[in-house]
């Protein structure tokens, strides 16, 4: 018989990580197969934890589902792109019009496209670490080298500006920034992001700003969109602004995200057509979904229900923040705005060589799931993440496990 190669994946692909969905979330599901329930506090997704869409939303789509059956232009329908202008009209970009706006399939879809506009071979972007991993992803795979600037745990995890300056080459194409952040729940003060916005001026740097935390922020903190701060500071420079409905308004299932180009776009036309170019081959985003934008962005914004004192995010996040600072050796910054904590483990504590395999075993005895640190590139084996999207019973319950599981680690 004749013998025949393995069908093997693209060279691209080999260093291209996006391990929150990886061996870990297998394991997972193979648990939950085997007849075990798995406490999940792995993914940034409102809905499984009973955070309903508003129902404008909802009876909107259902409304225009008939009218919403064929493709729509590649950048978006335009009432959804004069929303999401306005939306940026509201925040101080009084010039944003509808044809800075384009819409895709989820914020996720545009940071893909927006890279491989971009990106010649060898080309670097600097990217937070930790950073939510598509971005180091993406750029991989768009033949261009994630460079990784460090933020500060000593520091509320803001980045050192010196540092991101120290990462430039000759190669630098753009800065990204992620705030509110995932995985750390950091909130840029204006200070980090005029220094980041000076960074790109002086550099010539595209600022790519995913902004998709924006309004989940907490004890008053307000998240400052960069772009405004680089209007504000002579725009001069190009930036993207990315986010959309999946935190906010709770629904990421629909795949519904934007980004709003800004600043000297006459200095970005090669650029805006290539992006073009790659927007029309994929046709279009879900047309359905691009209907909920203005229904989202013009309805009642109940988000900020959730996170004002008593609201369900923000009893969530203090009870998270709470029970962790209790456990010995955890070390944890509490979370101005987006979904997430990212824990620290003491190293004289819990020596941990793998974290990965540490979150698996975690899984394994305590049935709870939870994020290895590295999985967003983050430089030590001593972090992990968890989502605040559970009840607080659920919180209790699994950081009580995690407590548990903690505490036999140590007596190993
Ligand atoms: N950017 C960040 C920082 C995120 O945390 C996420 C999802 O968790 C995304 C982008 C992707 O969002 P979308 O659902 O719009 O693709």
């Amino acid at each position: 018989m004749q013998e025949f190669e393995e069908f093997t994946q693209s060279p691209k692909l080999q260093n291209v990580r996006y391990d929150v969905r990886g061996p870990i979330a297998q394991e997972a599901a193979r648990l939950e197969r085997a007849g075990h329930r798995i406490t999940r506090l792995n993914i940034g997704n409102p809905a499984p934890f009973g955070f309903e869409a508003p129902d404008s939303i909802l009876q909107t789509m259902i409304k225009e589902l008939p009218t919403a059956q064929g493709y729509s232009d590649s950048q978006g329908i335009y009432s959804a792109r004069v929303a999401v202008a306005q939306y940026y009209q509201t925040r101080g970009m009084t010039e944003a019009d509808p044809d800075d706006i384009y819409l895709g399939n989820g914020v996720s879809e545009l940071i893909s496209m927006v890279l491989q506009a971009l990106l010649g071979s060898g080309d670097e972007v600097l990217i937070p670490a930790p950073d939510y991993p598509l971005w180091t992803g993406a750029t991989t795979l768009a033949g261009g080298k994630a460079v990784h600037y460090i933020c500060d745990e000593n520091n509320h995890w803001w980045p050192d500006p010196e540092e991101i300056e120290s990462k430039i080459t000759d190669r630098t194409k753009a800065l990204v920034l992620i705030n509110p952040n995932n995985p750390t729940g950091a909130v840029y003060p204006r200070e980090i992001l005029e220094a980041m916005v000076d960074i790109c001026r002086r550099h010539d740097l595209m600022l790519l700003a995913d902004e998709i935390y924006e309004n989940i922020t907490y004890d008053g903190v307000e998240a400052i969109n960069a772009c405004t701060v680089a209007r504000d500071m002579g725009d001069d420079v190009f930036t993207i602004t990315f986010s959309g409905l999946s935190k906010t308004w709770r629904v990421a299932g629909f795949r519904s995200g934007w980004i709003y180009v800004s600043g000297p776009k006459h200095r970005a036309k090669n650029y805006l057509e290539g992006l073009t170019l790659l927007m029309n081959m994929r046709m279009c985003a879900n047309v359905p979904a691009q209907h909920a934008i203005q229904a989202a962005l013009g309805g009642h914004q109940s988000i900020k229900d959730l996170i004002l004192p008593a609201g369900r995010l923000y009893e969530q996040r203090n009870k998270a923040f709470e029970m962790l600072s209790q456990i010995e050796g955890v070390q944890v910054e509490n979370a101005d705005g987006a979904l997430y904590l990212f824990p620290r483990l003491d190293p004289e504590i819990y020596p941990i060589t793998d974290d990965e395999t540490f979150v698996i075993e975690l899984l394994r005895q305590q049935k709870i799931l939870v994020s290895h640190g590295r999985a967003f590139n983050w430089i030590d084996d001593q972090h992990f993440r968890l989502v605040t999207l559970p009840a607080v019973e659920d919180l209790e319950h699994a950081i009580g496990g995690i407590a548990a599981f903690l505490a036999d680690y140590r007596h190993q």
